[in-house]
């Protein structure tokens, strides 16, 4: 069957699901291939459970009328996606980057669902199967697109473009993270920067971060249809102060001529620049100030990644969503900077970062160390190599729960982050 036949199937039944666990009525089953499973072996339950089509690759399959033959799953699941998002007339904003794609993203969203009909990445669906599944959940009725790309080697994001065409794009900041995968920071800076040579290739138009000299450079020597300048200089399209961060992040904006302030409830440094970036991205579609700074104030950040998070002892700076040393230090830096009686940094290890492990955990501990924090707790196994006075070393989340039984803290500020694998969440119970 070809894509423009498949597409038809598609506008009659345009829910999509690759998982038998979430079969809608009448969808559209898409039968993948996993490490573990192959859900061809679904497809006759995905049917049965109310689908209205499978599409399959196995050909050991009986022969069954809601049953769709294809080559490859996957790649039809892709290529449907592309045909979607050509027939739309819609313009898409990409975004990648090493942190901030999530809450950029969903800055984003906020701010231009103000005026428009929105449709954008759910959650952390930002993979060679996330983007699919993003464009295809668009519908006619949408205005704008805003699809997150992640990666965490070459060619990947030049992949994602080629099934997304973004219109408009921006990476938020290139940082340390999969360096396994890309190849070290110079692999990071190529990886990402794939997003620049697809809009400058396909001439369209691009949002730079003008603090980030990284950003600056690898966009400097490319030709775009037009760059757009967010950041502290006022020569900047979008410039913005920093007012407050007593936790939430106050930031007063110019854009031609005027000024506004907005409170966000968002916590960390770090989000003012992906603040700034939906702003930019606001304005440059049109949207008035008045609905700008709506977007930005409404948006609460979910999930766990630098959500305040109060008990009934502490306040908990909860980023264990996830955690690499670009993200790490930003997070260090933003809490030695706030207001509290007493902090406390509880660091889980960071992973994925192959031979530079080693050092990079080290260099957190220096980091650490040229603060004062009342109390320092790291845990992991590559923290533990780096062994320092006066901070204390964990090997795992269980033992320093045990730890903390014992010995409460209390009335602090605690700054607790770590890669997700740390599972970090569990120490919640005792702080
Ligand atoms: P993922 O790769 O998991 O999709 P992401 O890029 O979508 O991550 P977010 O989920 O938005 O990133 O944020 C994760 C964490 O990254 C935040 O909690 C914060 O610690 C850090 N972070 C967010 N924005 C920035 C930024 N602009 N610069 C550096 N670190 C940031
Ligand atoms: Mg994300």
């Amino acid at each position: 069957m070809s894509i423009a036949e498949l597409y038809n199937i598609f506008k009659e039944y345009p829910l999509v699901s690759t998982d038998t666990r979430k079969i809608s009525q009448d969808c559209l089953f898409f039968a993948l291939k996993g490490e573990n499973f192959d859900a061809n072996t679904f497809a006759g339950e995905a049917i049965k459970q109310g689908a209205a089509y499978a599409v399959v690759d196995c050909l050991d399959l009986p022969k069954n009328p809601q049953f769709i033959f294809v080559d490859n799953v996957l790649k039809t699941l892709q290529d449907l996606a592309h045909y979607h998002r050509k027939q739309l007339g819609l313009p898409v904003v990409g975004l990648t980057g090493t942190n901030g794609k999530t809450t950029t993203k969903e800055l984003i969203n906020a701010v231009l669902s103000q005026k428009f009909k929105t449709s954008a990445t759910l959650g952390n669906l930002n993979n060679h199967i996330g983007v699919p599944l993003t464009l295809l959940a668009i519908t006619p009725e949408t205005e704008v697109a805003i699809v997150e790309m992640g990666a965490n080697h070459q060619k990947e994001i030049e992949f994602l473009c080629a099934i997304a065409e973004p219109d408009f794009g921006l990476i938020t900041n290139v940082g340390k993270a999969h360096l396994e995968g890309f190849g070290g920071f110079e692999g990071v800076k190529k990886g990402k920067g794939e997003l620049y040579d697809f809009l400058s290739k396909s001439n369209e138009t691009v949002f730079v971060n003008h603090d980030n000299n990284y950003l600056l450079e690898m966009s400097n020597d490319k030709v775009f249809k037009e760059v757009v300048y967010y950041g502290t200089s006022s020569l900047c399209y979008v410039s913005g102060e920093l007012l407050a961060n007593d936790p939430y992040l106050k930031i007063a904006w110019r854009q031609g001529g005027h000024q506004e302030t907005v409170q966000s409830q968002l916590t960390g440094i770090y989000n003012f620049e992906n603040i700034l970036a939906a702003i930019a991205i606001g304005k440059k579609l049109g949207l008035t100030n008045e609905e700008v700074n709506k977007g930005i104030e409404i948006y609460q950040p979910t999930n766990n990644r630098s959500q305040i998070i109060k008990t009934a002892k502490n306040t908990v700076i909860g980023d264990f969503y996830n955690a690499n040393p670009s993200s790490m230090a930003v997070a260090i830096e933003n809490i030695a900077k706030l207001d509290a009686g007493k902090k406390i940094l509880i660091l889980g290890d960071m992973f994925e970062l192959g031979d530079e492990s080693q050092a990079e955990h080290q260099t957190i501990v220096k980091q650490v160390g040229k603060h004062s924090f009342d109390e320092v707790i790291f845990i992991g196994k590559e923290f533990s190599k780096q062994q320092q006075a006066p901070f204390s070393f964990y090997t795992d989340v269980e033992v320093l729960k045990k730890h903390l039984e014992n010995n409460p803290i209390e009335g602090a500020l605690i700054l607790l982050k770590g890669s997700r694998g740390m599972k970090l969440e569990q120490l919640m119970e005792q702080l």
